[in-house]
């Protein structure tokens, strides 16, 4: 089922939902991609026509923050659970080690996938990591062909949003991936090289605030958060005034 905020389709699903859907997702004919939106890219989308489309156009929408959760709450149309794009991922690797698929790492700074790919061994045991390769390059072609060479089930596009979105929009038909999905600093958190909140901050819901504490550069993009939910309760008076 979907639940739309501000004009983005969210899927409302528990992570195991979320799973299941992405079981019959690579089950099916079709390549797809999906995306993980917080209240960042949900705000940037209200001002984008052209990221929202890429959004709407996507196979599943999974709320990646509490932010978006707590404007499902605002505008009375809960969602059942934050769906964190990495837990989703490290979920996404067990099943794929499951069923005997491959995933390849595309994204972030030169080295950080390998380290990512290491780790992610270490966790799942006879996992197939294709290729990898880093997110800056300049001509995506070349990039692609490697993709496609490896033949993948799953590509994880971690270059942060919105390019990882345009990225998957423009290449769907191109790449042979059956699902791929947008993952933004994913890779750096399996590397461990950006480091994700304890576990009571986030089952507070203040990942976020640790995020800030450690990168405080991130100031004027988590200012769009507040911007956010005053433009979700703005919305909400318009529907009850
Ligand atoms: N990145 C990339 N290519 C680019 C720009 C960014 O691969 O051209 C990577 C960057 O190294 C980082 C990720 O994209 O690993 C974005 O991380 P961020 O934490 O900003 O994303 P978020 O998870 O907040 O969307």
């Amino acid at each position: 089922m979907k639940t739309e905020i501000m004009g983005v389709p969210f899927d409302n699903v528990t992570m195991d939902e979320a799973i299941s859907h992405a079981r019959e997702l690579l089950a099916g004919s079709e390549p797809c991609y999906c995306v993980t939106p917080n209240s960042e890219i949900v705000y940037e989308a209200m001002r984008n026509p052209e990221l929202l489309s890429v959004l709407r156009g996507a196979a599943m929408v999974l709320p990646d923050g509490a932010g978006v959760v707590l404007a499902s709450k605002l505008l009375k149309t809960p969602l059942k659970e934050k769906v964190a794009g990495v837990d989703f991922a490290d979920r996404l690797l067990a099943l794929l080690c499951e069923q005997g698929g491959k995933v390849y790492l595309l994204g972030s700074a030169p080295g950080i996938a390998e380290q990512a790919a290491a780790k992610m061994v270490e966790k799942h045991p006879g996992l197939q990591i294709c290729g990898m390769a880093d997110g800056y390059f300049k001509d995506a072609a070349p990039v692609i062909e490697a993709i496609n060479a490896s033949m993948p089930d799953v590509l994880f596009v971690c270059l942060g949003a919105p390019k990882q979105e345009f990225f998957m929009r423009d290449h769907l038909g191109e790449i042979h991936a059956k699902l791929m999905i947008g993952l933004g600093g994913s890779l750096d958190s399996f590397a461990g090289t950006v480091k994700r909140a304890p576990k009571w901050m986030i089952k507070l819901n203040l990942e976020w605030f640790y995020r800030l504490l450690k990168q405080p550069s991130r100031l004027g993009r988590m200012m769009r958060l507040p911007k956010f939910l005053l433009a979700v309760l703005l919305r909400k008076d318009q529907k009850h005034g």
